[in-house]
């Protein structure tokens, strides 16, 4: 754009220069030169085009050296004509500022110092007789507006760090949160989910169950004459026993399936994808494992697990599932404990003794 409104300046004075009465002190003999200068600007910018489109490389030195000898040859074509020509120079350290690299700007600010020093003892003084005040003045222009830029960079260096520090403090709140959410929903001893969360979680299966007809089956655990463990081995045995039966529980569940603590020795198990026969051998499954662990510190005998497991009929609702469940549970420490009784033999039994 800078490049295309030189032009066009340049087409409006050279096509007023009598209207506007203005003398110019161009040299005849000079147009040649002038006229090559336009002529590698325009080349130049379309080099810059062709390396910012086509070069892997970083594009920071094309534009940058680009920038560079534009603007010098942009101060031979103003020259004779404009005072304070000497202001394109500037264009290299603006260059700088647009990559906020400090170094470059240090580099540009340093070079455009010198080469006009070049410029003035090699061509101002002797052929255009500027006064050694107008360089002293250039110079300090330079200077000032290298410090103006380190000065942007700096804040803009003070912003990207603040920013950088919000948005590292609101990723850190995100997992704070998530890790208390976490902690709100787990048990602290088995790392099961706690009884709240399995009470969410099943109100809200249950709700899909009425609502898409969805199959469901929950299963309670009750670890097998625990107080005896405790009173046996000392408490600190029976939370690593607890933690055990919970870990292998936990561990042997299907992905779609949920595991609570639901009480101090007792564990709920919710199947969502499976039939009723499938989650029963899921369970009887857990219940063999459970029975095989050597559990080294309580006398390495096994402690087993009784299970009660009932499958969701529709319109039962929560309390009618649990009453089902816990009959079956029931049942199973009847029977002599270390087993799996559904609720239909639960049934059973209930009418064989009312019977
Ligand atoms: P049953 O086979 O009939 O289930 O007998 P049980 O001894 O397992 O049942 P009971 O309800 O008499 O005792 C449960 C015991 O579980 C009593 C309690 O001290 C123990 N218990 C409950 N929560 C914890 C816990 O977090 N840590 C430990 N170590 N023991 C616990
Ligand atoms: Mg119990
Ligand atoms: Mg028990």
């Amino acid at each position: 754009m800078v490049v295309i409104l030189l032009l066009i300046s340049q087409l409006l004075f050279l096509s007023n220069i009598d209207r506007l009465q203005i003398k110019t002190t161009l040299d005849t003999n000079l147009w040649h030169l002038f006229i090559a200068c336009n002529l590698l600007i325009v080349v130049l910018m379309i080099t810059a085009e062709l390396w910012l489109r086509y070069s892997k490389q970083s594009p920071k030195y094309g534009v940058v050296s680009c920038g560079f000898l534009v603007s010098y040859l942009m101060y031979f074509v103003l020259e004779p004509f404009i005072d304070g020509a000497q202001m394109t120079l500037m264009m290299p350290i603006m260059v700088a500022l647009i990559y906020f690299d400090r170094k470059l700007l240090y580099l540009m600010g340093l070079f455009s110092i010198v080469f006009y020093a070049g410029v003035y003892f090699g061509l101002e003084r002797p052929f255009l007789h500027k006064p050694l005040l107008e360089f002293l003045m250039v110079e300090c222009v330079f200077m000032v507006f290298v410090l103006m830029a380190i000065a942007v960079i700096v804040r803009a260096r003070e912003a990207r760090i603040n920013l950088e520090r919000l948005t590292k403090e609101g990723q850190d709140l995100m997992v704070e949160r998530a890790i208390s959410d976490k902690l709100l929903k787990i048990d602290a001893l088995t790392g099961l989910y706690n009884h709240k969360t399995f009470h969410e979680y099943l109100d809200s299966l249950l709700e899909q169950c009425e609502s898409n007809n969805l199959q469901l089956q929950l299963a309670l655990f009750d670890i097998d004459n625990f107080k005896q463990v405790n009173d046996t081995y000392g408490h600190r045995v029976g939370d690593l026993v607890l933690k055990v039966i919970a870990d292998k529980v936990g561990g042997m569940i299907g992905l779609n399936d949920f595991a609570a603590r639901y009480g101090g020795e007792e564990f709920a198990v919710i199947f969502t994808d499976k039939s009723f026969s499938e989650s029963y051998e899921a369970v009887e499954k857990l219940r063999i494992n459970i029975a095989q662990i050597e559990h080294l510190q309580a006398g390495s005998k096994p402690i087993t697990v009784s299970i009660g497991i009932c499958e969701y009929q529709l319109g039962d609702g929560k309390e009618l599932l649990f009453r089902k469940t816990d009959k079956a549970l029931y049942t199973a420490k009847k029977q002599g404990k270390n087993r799996v009784v559904n609720r239909a033999e639960s049934h059973e039994e209930e009418i064989v003794s009312h019977g």
